[in-house]
């Protein structure tokens, strides 16, 4: 007998026939023999729903008041889906954060776990019970109720998993799996049938919606098989795990295109220590997330540095930005409001020198100009102009995953 996370997401537990399709699945997974724990989001919408009346009342809603509110929608969900097996006779019992103290630190808003007491869950899995856990939220230690951030549910399922030592955390969602690229972008994405755990954190990084960055990363950690699937259709989902040999064959797991970026230039900035500090310590003081920076080689003494920030804080950042080039007398501000990064990720390029300059050659090819390039040890983004994010990111899949390209983790050729 295996004991198996669930996590179903929002859209998995949408609507009243949602849930009963839900609480079927976790009827037949128990019937095959396996103890079930089941996680679960808000349905769909509930969590936005409930910001957004808390932000009528206020500008800025007290953040202790706020989670108070917004782990409600997972409250409801996790009490319907345990009303719903009990009602087709199945013994289940529903679980609050503070039920199975889920404890965090007091960071309203984005908590992070300290300890989960399984006791309780133990209990009630030993009593034959299918075990329903609200999703998100966590309990200080004064007893508050604290939620994990957003998309959090499965951080939830994740250390669950974690602390029982579970056999599988299976993650139910409205795709069936991770894919090669947006399917919306690119017809012909195609789902994994593996990933890394570094390829997924990654891929979470650069804005895949499908797990949350954090759960990966504690999934990592303490090397939880993760398996992403659909709640609506029976189709084998997604294996995220451990790297091994045959990923490392596979240059590029996926490609993505995040569109809201920004692209911020000093110009003549004098070149000597304390300046890049004096520039980003502000920034990062004010809460703005600085992503890829370039500093130019110096030619009289002075350099240009180029930086990118999230779209939505490019206003921000450009009045700091601008206070900042005065004070320490560079010559200038230039800015980009809209330009897009796009990103090849795969373990493979651990190993196999060139999948950059290949890269480079695509969009050569393609006549994008690439205005800035970051890499890591297994991902290479390029900022190019917002007009080509789509057309970068389709001529890059169809090089390095489309028919022709070399081996994929999705097995089909
Ligand atoms: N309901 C929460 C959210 O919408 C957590 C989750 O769905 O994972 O962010
Ligand atoms: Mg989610």
């Amino acid at each position: 007998m295996a004991l198996i996370v669930q996590k179903y997401g929002g859209t998995s537990v949408g609507s009243v026939e949602r849930i009963k399709a839900v609480a079927d699945r976790v009827m037949r997974s128990r019937s095959a023999g396996n103890d079930i724990i089941a996680v679960v989001s808000a349905m769909a919408g509930e969590t936005n729903r409930l910001f957004a009346i808390a932000n009528q009342l206020c500008d800025s809603p007290d953040p202790r008041e706020t989670d108070v509110l917004v782990a409600t929608g997972e409250q409801v969900s996790s009490a319907l889906l345990a009303i719903a097996l009990r009602g087709m006779g199945q013994p289940a019992i529903s679980f609050l954060a503070h039920q199975m103290r889920i404890s965090t630190d007091s960071n309203h808003g984005r908590a992070r776990i300290k300890s989960i007491d399984c006791e309780a869950v133990l209990q009630a899995l030993k009593q034959r019970n299918i075990v329903v856990v609200a999703g998100y939220q966590g309990v200080d230690a004064k007893g508050d109720i604290t939620t994990l951030g957003r998309g959090a549910s499965d951080l939830t399922a994740v250390a669950l998993a974690a602390a029982l030592d579970a056999d599988l955390c299976e993650i139910y969602t409205d795709v069936d799996g991770v894919y090669t690229a947006d399917p919306n972008l690119c017809p012909n994405a195609r789902k994994l049938e593996r990933i890394s755990y570094d390829e997924m954190l990654e891929l979470a990084g650069l804005g895949a919606k499908v797990l949350q960055h954090r759960s990966v990363e504690v999934a990592k950690r303490f090397n939880v098989p993760l398996m992403v699937r659909s709640s609506f259709s029976e189709a084998p989902g997604t294996w995220v795990g451990q790297e091994d040999q045959s990923m490392e064959d596979v240059l590029v797991a996926g490609v993505t295109l995040d569109q809201n970026q920004s692209k911020l230039t000093l110009s003549g900035v004098e070149d000597r220590p304390g300046l890049a500090a004096k520039i980003f310590g502000p920034i990062a003081a004010a809460g703005i997330i600085v992503d890829m920076i370039i500093q130019n080689a110096s030619a009289d003494g002075r350099t240009d540095m180029t930086f990118t920030v999230a779209r939505t804080d490019l206003k921000r950042a450009l009045e700091m930005v601008e206070g900042i080039a005065a004070e320490i007398g560079a010559r200038g501000v230039r800015h980009e409001d809209q330009v897009a990064k796009v990103s090849i990720v795969g373990c493979g390029m651990r190993t196999h020198a060139g999948v950059a300059a290949r890269m480079f050659e695509v969009l050569a090819r393609e006549r994008i100009n690439i205005e800035m390039i970051s890499t890591s040890e297994i991902k290479v983004s390029v900022v190019v102009n917002s007009k080509y994010g789509e057309l970068a990111v389709r001529a890059l899949h169809e090089a390095f995953l489309g028919a022709g390209a070399p081996p994929s983790h999705s097995g089909a050729s």
